[in-house]
Formats: C-alpha cells, sequence, structure tokens
C-alpha cells in the first residue's frame, strides 16, 4: 500500500502546479467521513467544495451511478436522454424557471448564461452586450467567468481581457443603479458571495436589484452555483430573497460527486435558438442519472429545510468557540455555509492544525475560514468536527 507522502511526491512530479493543496490524499469516503491513505479518519466541512450535498457515496447515488454506467453512458446531444430530461423536469418543476441546458461546470453554466445576456441585449435591448458583476465575486477560471470576476488578483496575469463587464460593490444596489446604462443586458450577482468568504448581503438587496431589472428591462441572472441545491435552507436561494431571477447557474450540489452545471431561465428571455449553444458532455447520461438521483432524494427528503433547521445550531456552536478565542472577530453563516473570521492572517495554520486535528476545512481568505459540510450533517457530527477544531485553535 502506498502511503500519503508518496502521493504526494508523485502530483509534485506530475501535476500542472496550478493550485494550492492541503498535504491529505483522501481515498475513502462515507457520509461526512472520509479517510486518508494512511488510514487517519476526517470530518469533511469542505464536502468537495460545497459539493457533496448527501455527503461522500450516498447510497442512492452511488446505485443510480453503476446502473446508469451499466446501461449506456454517452450517446451525444444529438439524440435524447432519458436521464438528462429527468433531470430537467424535476429541477424545472420545482423552480420558478422554465427552459435548462445542461454543461459540465460552474464556469460553464456561467459562459451560457453570458451568451443568452449577449444574445437577449441584441435582440431586446438594441445591442446591449455590457453585464454588471460584482466585486468579490466569483464566477469561474475560464477567460469569459475571469472577466465577470470581481477580483483582480485572478485576472491581471490573463489580460486583455473579455470586454462588457462592469464591476460595482456588493451589497450596494445605487451602485448597479449608477452603473446601469444602454449597453447593459444584466445584472450577475451570486444570492451570498462563497469564494469571498460567505458575504451575507441585507435581506432587500436583492429584491431592489430585482426591482431596478424589471424597471429598466435588464436580466438578473443569480450565480447560484455554491447557494443552490438546499445549501442556504432552501432549494434556491433565491427563494430565502423572495425573488425570482430571469436566469440562474447551478454546479456543485447539483453532482452529489459528479460534474456537472446547468443555466436555468425564464420562458421569456430564453434568446438561443438551435445552433447557438452546445455541449459534447454536456448533460451525459452518468452525470445526469446521479444528479437526477441526488435531486429527488433531497427533495423527497426536505433536505433543504433540515439545512435551515441546522443553521442555528451550527452557528451557536460556532459563537462557543468564538467565546472561548478571542482572536475570532466574527462569525456568519446563512444555511449550511458559514465562516469565521480571524483578527489576523492565521488560516494557513487553522487549517493545518485542523488536519492533524481530524476536521477538514477551507480557507477562502488569509484570515477567514469556511465550513460547508454535506446538508446531511448530524448535531453529534458537527460537535466532534467543532470539538477537533477547538483542539487545533488551542494549538494557534
Ligand atoms: C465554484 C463557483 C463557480 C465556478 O464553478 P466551477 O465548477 O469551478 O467552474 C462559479 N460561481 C460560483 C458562485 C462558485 O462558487
Amino acid at each position: 500500500m502506498t502511503k500519503s507522502s508518496d502521493w504526494i511526491d508523485v502530483e509534485k512530479k506530475y501535476y500542472a502546479q496550478t493550485v494550492r493543496r492541503q498535504p491529505v490524499v483522501l481515498v475513502r469516503g462515507e457520509g461526512t467521513r472520509a479517510w486518508d491513505a494512511d488510514g487517519k479518519e476526517y470530518l469533511d466541512f469542505v464536502a468537495g467544495w460545497a459539493v457533496n450535498q448527501l455527503g461522500h457515496c450516498h447510497p442512492v447515488v452511488t446505485k443510480a451511478i453503476s446502473e446508469q454506467a451499466a446501461t449506456l453512458m454517452q450517446v451525444s446531444n444529438q439524440f435524447y436522454s432519458v436521464p438528462q430530461l429527468q433531470l430537467a423536469e424535476t429541477l424545472i418543476e420545482n423552480s420558478a424557471l422554465d427552459l435548462v441546458f445542461f454543461g459540465n461546470s460552474g464556469a460553464e453554466a456561467n459562459e451560457g448564461a453570458m451568451k443568452l445576456a449577449r444574445r437577449y441585449g441584441k435582440l431586446n435591448r438594441d445591442g446591449a452586450y455590457e453585464i454588471i458583476t460584482a466585486l468579490n465575486s466569483f464566477h469561474g477560471r475560464t477567460m469569459g467567468t475571469l472577466a465577470a470576476t470581481g477580483q483582480p488578483h485572478y485576472q491581471e496575469k490573463f489580460t486583455p481581457l473579455q470586454p462588457g463587464f462592469v464591476h460595482v460593490d456588493y451589497n450596494d444596489v445605487e451602485a448597479i443603479m449608477n452603473a446601469t446604462t444602454d449597453k447593459t443586458a444584466a445584472v450577475m450577482i451570486e444570492p451570498v458571495q462563497g469564494e469571498a468568504g460567505v458575504i451575507i448581503p441585507a435581506d432587500d438587496y436583492l429584491k431592489r436589484v430585482r426591482d431596478w431589472c424589471d424597471q429598466k428591462g435588464i436580466l438578473l441572472i443569480l450565480d447560484e452555483v455554491q447557494t443552490g441545491m438546499g445549501r442556504l435552507g432552501s432549494l434556491f436561494g433565491y427563494q430565502e430573497y423572495g425573488v425570482e431571477p430571469d436566469v440562474m447557474t447551478l454546479a456543485k450540489g447539483l453532482g452529489y460527486g459528479v460534474p456537472i452545471g446547468a443555466f436555468m431561465s425564464k420562458e421569456h428571455c430564453m434568446a438561443l435558438v438551435p445552433g447557438d449553444h452546445g455541449s459534447t458532455f454536456g448533460g451525459n447520461m452518468l452525470t445526469t442519472a446521479a444528479a437526477y438521483a441526488g435531486t429527488k432524494f433531497l427533495i423527497d427528503n426536505d433536505i433543504p429545510g433540515k439545512t435551515k433547521e441546522m443553521e442555528p445550531y451550527l452557528l451557536g456552536r460556532l459563537n462557543d468557540l468564538r467565546g472561548r478565542f478571542s482572536f475570532i472577530s466574527d462569525v456568519r453563516g446563512k444555511g449550511l455555509l458559514a465562516a469565521i473570521e480571524f483578527e489576523s492572517e492565521i488560516s494557513p495554520q487553522v487549517l493545518t492544525a485542523a488536519n492533524e486535528a481530524g476536521i477538514l476545512l477551507n480557507a477562502p481568505r488569509p484570515t477567514t475560514i469556511r465550513f460547508m459540510p454535506p446538508l446531511t450533517i448530524t448535531k453529534e457530527e458537527i460537535d466532534q468536527g467543532l470539538e477537533r477544531l477547538g483542539n487545533a485553535l488551542a494549538t494557534i
């Protein structure tokens, strides 16, 4: 059997060094728990980066994948696909949107949404093409979504950026109003900013942005790649704020472990026609069978409602930690997306100590650590995980 440290050497030798990894080689998972190549057990509050809504290897998802893998996996979008249509029907019947297109990632979902906005602007707003997005947003790593992402440090090395994006402060409706011109086709924002460190806007922010978009005839695109599929305590984040988007993107939690993304649109703004967009793997039978099985389980068992009930518990336990450690300056969260803020840039040390203590966490900022556990996590698992985090913080 090969040890974790051996795999870490293999990675250094063969894998493009574009990501900063934690020195953890996970080889097996079940629910909220995962084990590394040396047999060490962890409570996993990263969950495949807010992907594994039902935990690792949920039997419903595993079964759907095995059965579909043994039946038919890829036929291309030249032909109809039953699992793709079952997933489409489920998402549309449970959302405010009317039509869906499947891709393979969040970035690809957003690319589709942005193409749709451009077509919409050409057809309905005299060629308007600009999309207003927020500073500190995250929309993906492709050239288009990089331009949409309001974070210069991701962009600077790859200029010139694709034109047509205007960045404004998040949680500031007036900034959107001031940035709106004849050229504006859409506003694209996250209901809660995830990669920025779990930034929760004012309760009426989305509603006021919605009103403004209606007044101006521009599209409201919600990037729900991280907030969708129950994460905030409703199936979709927009339901928490009493608005309906014109266009919505999903990925991460839609996959339950497999790579899939989607953009969804209201009928009135589906400006794309046959030939305008496509994807070889998009809506592949294997991934849509997994996503359909997972989503059906999520809805049938009201996992979003359980997530909402778990929110005060998680935040309560995080606030207990805040009471114990004076260097924690803030605790915030919605549903099962939460963060704690430190007074100084200690996240890297905290992650190292947390790995040692047996809890896996993510640090979106040097001063912030993020919690995005499976939505099926139990109170006992929260207690045990945060006890391990407490042990880790005590060593800082
Ligand atoms: C992760 C993320 C993306 C990008 O998704 P990928 O699957 O990594 O391309 C886009 N938007 C938001 C809000 C995200 O959290």
